[in-house]
């Protein structure tokens, strides 16, 4: 059967445009989580990068497929294009990030707490390269919807947040600081597994839930555990207590997100509309 040309040009048109992308929002700043949504007549998952980092997909209901990615401290202002593979297929998308400004605290500090004995310096080493190599997987898509805040108390120091300890160490505060009374509840932020719920050297006494698709929540400084190692928790179970363990001068939660191994901005993470 020969199919008139005019035909073949629609399929061809068709077949091109095969499927639709969309990033919210499409302008962030520094730092900032995004969620990126195909919608596709394909069943395997399509490929899409930021600046060489790969955004890991799941599903979202028939053809439709889910990522969140971010902008992470290093990225420099402007556009950036977010490139999609999907069947053979190929788009782009710009994503904006803006100029972003942090603010900068100077802090004096006692010497012993800011220079480490060369025992504790190979424990935070050690602790450290652990937490990476968490957070390089991305495994099968946990969370359910959007993602809560796990104290529901003031914000104290934000996420960028540079501190310059005794004029000469520069510390960037990668988390988002809330305030909570010793023993207050802290709760799951979405669905996921504990992947980590042990003592570190600067942490404490802390709790890492793997969301899938490359998405933790880090929750630091407990006084409590509420969950062990590869429990299973849904969105707003009690997972640990406000404490003061590890380096922290008050009882509060450092609440991190991670987000393909990068860190996001928390504050961020709860306006996404997943
Ligand atoms: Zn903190």
């Amino acid at each position: 059967m020969k199919l008139p040309i005019t035909i073949i040009l629609i399929l061809f048109h068709l077949q091109a445009h095969a499927f639709q992308a969309d990033i919210e929002p499409s302008e962030i700043s520094i730092g900032d989580a995004f969620v990126v949504k195909i919608n596709s007549a394909e069943t395997v998952a399509p490929q899409a990068s930021l600046n060489g980092d790969a955004l890991h997909f799941g599903k979202c209901g028939d053809g439709c497929f889910i990522a969140i990615g971010t902008a992470g401290l290093k990225t420099q202002p402007g556009v950036h294009t977010i490139k999609f593979e999907l069947g053979g297929k190929t788009t782009e998308l710009p994503l904006t990030v803006k100029h972003t400004a942090f603010p900068e605290i100077k802090l004096t500090l006692d010497a012993k707490r800011v220079f480490l004995s060369p025992e504790d310096l190979k424990r935070a080493g050690i602790e450290r390269e652990k937490l990476t190599a968490i957070f390089q997987a991305a495994s099968g898509k946990h969370w359910d919807g959007n993602f809560i805040v796990p104290l529901k108390n003031e914000f104290s120091t934000r996420f960028g947040v540079k501190r310059i300890i005794n004029k000469e160490k520069i510390s960037i505060h990668e988390g988002l600081d809330i305030r909570g009374k010793e023993g207050e509840i802290i709760t799951a932020s979405n669905s996921g597994k504990v992947v980590l719920a042990e003592e570190l050297f600067f942490g404490g006494n802390t709790v890492v839930i793997d969301h899938g698709l490359g998405i933790y929540t880090v929750y630091m400084h407990l006084s409590g555990f509420k969950v062990a190692l590869n429990d299973t928790v849904s969105k707003g179970n009690v997972i640990g207590l406000v404490g003061a363990t590890g380096r922290a001068s008050g009882p509060h939660l450092h609440f991190g997100v991670k987000v393909g191994g990068v860190s996001a901005n928390p504050a961020s993470i709860f306006n996404l509309k997943l």
